[in-house]
């Protein structure tokens, strides 16, 4: 599946100004591919991923998903998109307190009455693709932020969705641990012809052939970073 955003623009009120968090971007992610874009915090990374993921609606510009525009639609039919197609790794991971991290993941199968073998086999492979393998029957407050981290790493795959968004999805791991589920998150991309859109303050952990972009002043442009090939 594709992703393209065109000519996005959004701004936040600031006292009496307004402050331009995205100003005219254009981004295109096609099946299979992964990009990455960097910038510093409160550059709007995670305003981008909203927008990308139908969170929120920007001031101007269309979010174009598989070829349909998908701005500006109801709430039911964005989430509808969003429960099929779309997987987000949040920064913040988002967990329900009181379940635990297979019910996470089990979570919208359950709501839709499609909670069955197969779907509970695919959470415990999930988690056990996270290394969360003596976790399965914790809930968040007995885990650590990297672990639930990686919960939501696995929960954002459940529905083997077509694009991925992930928002600084490695911010809490260790590096080494960090760069493992990066080269996961890229090979589930190239894999199953997902679209990846990750986004983070650093990119150190991600393998030189991912595109680079970086988010400044609204806009988005090709890194300039220097690259320290892995
Ligand atoms: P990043 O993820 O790059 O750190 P964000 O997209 O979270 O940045 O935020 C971009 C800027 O917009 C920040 O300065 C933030 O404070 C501001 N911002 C985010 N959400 C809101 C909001 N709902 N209302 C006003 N300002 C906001
Ligand atoms: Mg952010």
């Amino acid at each position: 599946m594709t992703l393209q955003l065109r000519n996005i623009s959004l701004a936040y009120p600031d006292g009496a100004d307004t402050r331009t968090i995205l100003d005219h971007v254009d981004l295109d992610i096609v099946a299979g591919e992964a990009v990455a874009v960097a910038g510093q915090s409160g550059s709007g990374k995670s305003t981008l991923l909203a927008i990308a993921g139908l969170l929120l609606s920007p001031d101007d510009g269309t979010v174009v998903i598989a070829g349909k525009p998908a701005t500006g639609l109801s709430t039911k039919a964005s989430t509808s998109i969003r429960r099929n197609h779309i997987g987000i790794i949040y920064q913040a991971s988002n967990l329900f307190p009181a379940l635990t991290c297979r019910e996470q993941l089990e979570l919208v199968a359950h709501l839709d009455g499609r909670l069955d073998h197969t779907m509970r086999k695919r959470a415990t492979q999930l988690l056990c693709q996270v290394g969360l393998e003596q976790r399965i029957d914790a809930r968040p407050a007995q885990l650590s932020g990297g672990e639930r981290q990686r919960v939501g790493i696995a929960r954002a795959l459940m529905n083997q969705p077509e694009l991925l968004l992930a928002d600084e999805p490695t911010a809490s791991l260790d590096p080494e641990r960090g760069a493992a589920l990066m080269t996961m998150l890229l090979g589930q991309a190239s894999a199953h012809a997902t679209a990846l859109l990750i986004v983070s303050h650093t990119l150190e952990q991600l393998p030189s052939n991912v595109r680079r972009l970086d988010l400044d002043n609204g806009r988005l442009s090709p890194s300039t970073s220097v690259l320290i090939g892995r």
